[in-house]
């Protein structure tokens, strides 16, 4: 059983034709053709609203900040939304916090991850005057100490510490276990807390974890929490206090029918784990931000019937959306408008030379050539991830708010694709 539209900021209309907000998908493919992202601006300020609020109610008046992150949907329209709205950024490169600022983000607000970050890019940051750096490893810390002494700065870090949880996801969106790539190990963090407060011209800002993604259990988060808490009480006791703790991001969404993390409960339980201490908390959502709140819009090029299966051929494809190909991940497909075709059961595939280009498996529509499909749930982790395999140019963005829609990226054309090749 599928989960009803309404999870994924679309619904049908009198006449059966699914709709984003008041504007029908019909019309957004009319204007700006397909394949085509669409965003409900309303779908991204309410979850916006709600984690706040949650936030706002379990902190009852200590200090809390919501940095998205930005990797999620980087669109220059969606970053600019929530910065309006208050919120920070959590950032994996140089290109992003060029991005957040020209969306008109405060760079105070931004924290910078990620494993690999360049010389370039800590200067860029430090510039910007960036509110923390989330750092991953000993040389990094040392480059950072060593970036800023150049620049005559201290720069602000927090460590990422891996928590050792199994955040029970699919195993390429955990992070948190002792044998990936990401984050210091638990049992080394007070040591290079220790080098760290020694720096010259490094500041010890707090302490942060990320363990996986999509997790639709707040067990593991809630056990990650509680062991950055007694790691920020363990570096107090040495005099080193840190000013905010953050258990990253991660928290699921409704893909099809799960029952994913309740988010006043995580942010109680967060509030619990923290009690009187005087310290800011993070969280670095991503995914619970956006995910919902957009669709891959998509048309019938040709219904293929064969022995086994039947097919449906669509204009949209793994270049545009890899996340079955690449994680198996399930997302709910519907006819756009109601259509004279009979309901059968098919995969919906694009056009790229891989057989792994499957959008979809054993999905019961009614949709014929020339007809519009929506792949819901594909506001995260989607365009943002999409290439120009087989010679495809990118799709089209498309912000709709209340009755209007508007174009916030335009489909690349052949030209943007070859612009910087040479024979
Ligand atoms: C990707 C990422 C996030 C966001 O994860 P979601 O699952 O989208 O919430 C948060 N923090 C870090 C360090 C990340 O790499």
């Amino acid at each position: 059983m599928s989960a009803p539209l309404s999870n994924f900021g679309v619904a049908r209309d009198a006449t059966g034709a699914v709709t984003m907000e008041q504007v029908s998908l019909a019309s957004v493919a009319e204007q700006f053709g397909t394949p085509c992202f669409v965003y409900s601006e309303a779908a991204l300020g309410d979850a916006y609203r709600k984690l706040d609020a949650a936030l706002k109610a379990a902190r009852n008046g200590r200090p809390y900040l919501i940095c998205y992150a930005v990797k999620a949907n980087s669109n220059l329209a969606v970053l600019n939304l929530f910065a309006r709205m208050g919120a920070g950024f959590d950032i994996v490169s140089g290109g992003e916090l060029k991005r957040v600022l020209m969306a008109g983000g405060d760079a105070g607000k931004v924290v910078f991850s990620g494993l690999g970050k360049t010389a370039a890019e800590m200067k860029l940051a430090l510039e910007a005057d960036i509110k923390c750096f989330n750092i991953e490893s000993e040389p990094e810390l040392d480059r950072l100490n060593s970036v800023a002494a150049s620049m005559g700065k201290r720069a602000r870090v927090s460590l990422r510490v891996n928590p050792d949880v199994d955040a029970k996801t699919h195993p390429y969106i955990s992070t948190g276990l002792k044998n990936n790539k990401f984050g210091v190990a638990f049992d080394r963090a007070l040591a290079v807390y220790r080098k760290a407060a020694s720096l010259a011209n490094i500041e010890v800002s707090g302490v942060d974890c990320h363990i996986g993604s999509q997790l639709v259990d707040d067990t593991p988060l809630r056990e990650a929490m509680s062991r950055i808490v007694a790691l920020a009480d363990a570096l107090a006791a040495e005099g080193i206090p840190v000013h905010h703790i953050c258990p990253g991001g991660g928290i699921g969404i409704v893909y099809r029918n799960e029952q994913t993390i309740e988010i006043g409960a995580y942010a109680r339980a967060l509030q619990d784990c923290l009690g009187d201490r005087h310290v800011e908390l993070l969280l670095e959502p991503g995914r619970m931000l956006v995910g919902n709140a957009g669709v891959l819009l998509t048309r019938v090029e040709y219904v293929k019937p064969t022995e086994t299966k039947n097919f449906l051929v669509v204009d949209a494809a793994m270049n545009d959306l890899i996340r079955p190909p690449l994680y198996q991940a399930y997302h709910e497909v519907v006819a756009v408008q109601p259509g004279a075709s009979a309901q059968q059961t098919y995969d919906i595939v694009g056009p790229i030379c891989e057989s792994t280009d499957v959008l979809a498996q054993g999905r019961q529509l009614s949709a014929g050539e020339g007809d519009l499909i929506a792949i819901l749930s594909a506001g995260a982790y989607s365009f943002v991830m999409a290439s120009n395999y087989n010679t495809r140019p990118r799709a089209a963005e498309v912000m709709v708010s209340g009755s209007s829609m508007r174009s916030v990226r335009k489909r690349e054309t052949f030209d943007d694709v070859v612009a910087g090749e040479n024979i």
